[in-house]
């Protein structure tokens, strides 16, 4: 073996090495820039949304239970957040928990991100869009196998797109 083709095949495997640790960080990079898009002011987003899923998606407000048609919403398809568009949770992932919300046992991986909230003085945990940070609903432990979670979501927070 010549000292060249040495040389190219060390080389070739080192490039994907670095390729593949780089991609990673234009992703995190590419998600930062929507994410600065996304992060409007409050008049901005009273603007955009109207008045029942502004209170919902930015002050954190809570729909009647059995109001949105969203929760007896049974086809295949994508849940969208209502604010930015970002996919939140597939059809695969709701169950009807009979609360009255939309229900999921799993999100979209890093679609969401959780707070504590001490509204209710009983600790729960808020959750809301990763890129957004429009507020969906709270998570629970009392949900389905396999996760035990259940993501209790407002309908209004939510657009759906079946397959
Ligand atoms: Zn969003």
């Amino acid at each position: 073996m010549s000292n060249f083709t040495r040389r190219l095949f060390i080389f070739i495997p080192f490039a994907s090495i670095i390729n593949f640790i780089l991609k990673p960080e234009r992703v995190f990079a590419s998600s930062k820039d929507s994410q600065e898009n996304w992060s409007l002011s409050k008049s901005e987003w009273n603007d955009k949304l109207s008045p029942e899923v502004f209170n919902i998606l930015r002050e954190e407000g809570t729909e009647r239970p059995f109001s949105s048609p969203l929760n007896n919403e049974k086809r295949k398809g994508t849940f969208y957040c209502a604010g930015c568009n970002q996919a939140l949770f597939l059809s695969e992932y709701k169950y009807d928990s009979g609360t009255g919300w939309p229900s999921f046992w799993q999100s979209i991986n890093s679609a969401i991100e959780t707070k504590i909230d001490f509204k209710l003085i009983v600790p729960r945990t808020e959750y809301h869009c990763s890129r957004c940070g429009g507020h969906q609903g709270h998570v629970f432990n009392d949900g389905p196998q396999p996760t035990g979670k259940r993501y209790c979501n407002n309908g209004l927070a939510l657009t759906f797109k079946p397959e």
